[in-house]
């Protein structure tokens, strides 16, 4: 597993306690989460467009139509930054202050490469499918060459990286230890609720076990 060191760009400068740049803490992050925010500048403004993302080996894709603007616009090697973020839980402290959050982030610079030949398109795309619902490129119709035709897909890699992470309990200033006022971690996860069938779902179908016994766990 290849190591990605700081570079001036990526290193965490405020608490680099935080910072992590080695590929085994920033690829669960990428693998856990369902989306990422994408941002880059257009018109000399920036822009920042949510879209679902997946990582295979050290490359991140994202997909769409042929027609969305942000595809469009940043497939010819426009540098882009790609942020994704797992909230772990609310961080309670004694002091308005001191309130935080624990959570697992990452932050990706790089230029956006149009992925063109055919079978790294495909890789990508069943990859793409399977990143949201792991299994499911097996049950359903993949997509038909047109259909291929009418999907976008680029590449960004994973060269300039940074994971930002805080973990464990409030800190809150010594003086405050003593206050009368609960403090502690509220954790929060990604908890799939039931099923909903859809309403022209045909009779005898049930969920597959994916579905139904879904979890977003820590790889
Ligand atoms: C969780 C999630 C996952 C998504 N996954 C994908 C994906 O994998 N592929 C994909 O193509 N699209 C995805 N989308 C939709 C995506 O965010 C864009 O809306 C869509 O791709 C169109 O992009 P565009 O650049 O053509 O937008 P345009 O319609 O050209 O954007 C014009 C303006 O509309 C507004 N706008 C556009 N999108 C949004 C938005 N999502 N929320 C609020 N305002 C918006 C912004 O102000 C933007 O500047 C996802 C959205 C969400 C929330």
């Amino acid at each position: 597993m290849s190591e990605t060191p700081p570079s001036e760009r990526t290193r965490v400068k405020r608490h680099p306690e935080r910072g992590a740049y080695d590929r085994a803490t920033i690829d669960p992050i990428l693998d856990e989460a369902l989306f990422c925010h994408v941002g880059y500048v257009t018109d000399g403004r920036p822009r920042v467009i949510p879209t679902i993302h997946v990582r295979v080996d050290d490359t991140l894709y994202i997909h769409g139509s042929n027609a969305s603007r942000t595809l469009r616009t940043i497939k010819d090697g426009e540098e882009v930054c790609i942020v994704t973020t797992l909230l772990d839980g609310l961080v309670l402290a004694r002091s308005a202050f001191m309130h935080s959050m624990n959570y697992r982030s990452v932050v990706v610079y790089g230029p956006a490469r149009e992925v063109t030949e055919r079978e790294e398109k495909w890789m990508a795309q069943k990859a793409l499918v399977d990143h949201v619902c792991a299994g499911r490129s097996d049950q359903v119709r993949m997509p038909t060459e047109d259909e291929l035709r009418q999907t976008t897909i680029l590449a960004v890699s994973l060269e300039a990286a940074s994971a930002n992470l805080r973990t464990g309990p409030p800190k809150d200033d010594e003086a405050d230890y003593d206050l009368p006022v609960w403090a502690g971690v509220l954790p929060m996860a990604t908890v799939p609720q039931t099923p909903q069938d859809d309403p022209r779902l045909n009779p005898g179908l049930e969920p597959p076990p994916n579905v139904a016994e879904y979890r977003r766990l820590p790889a």
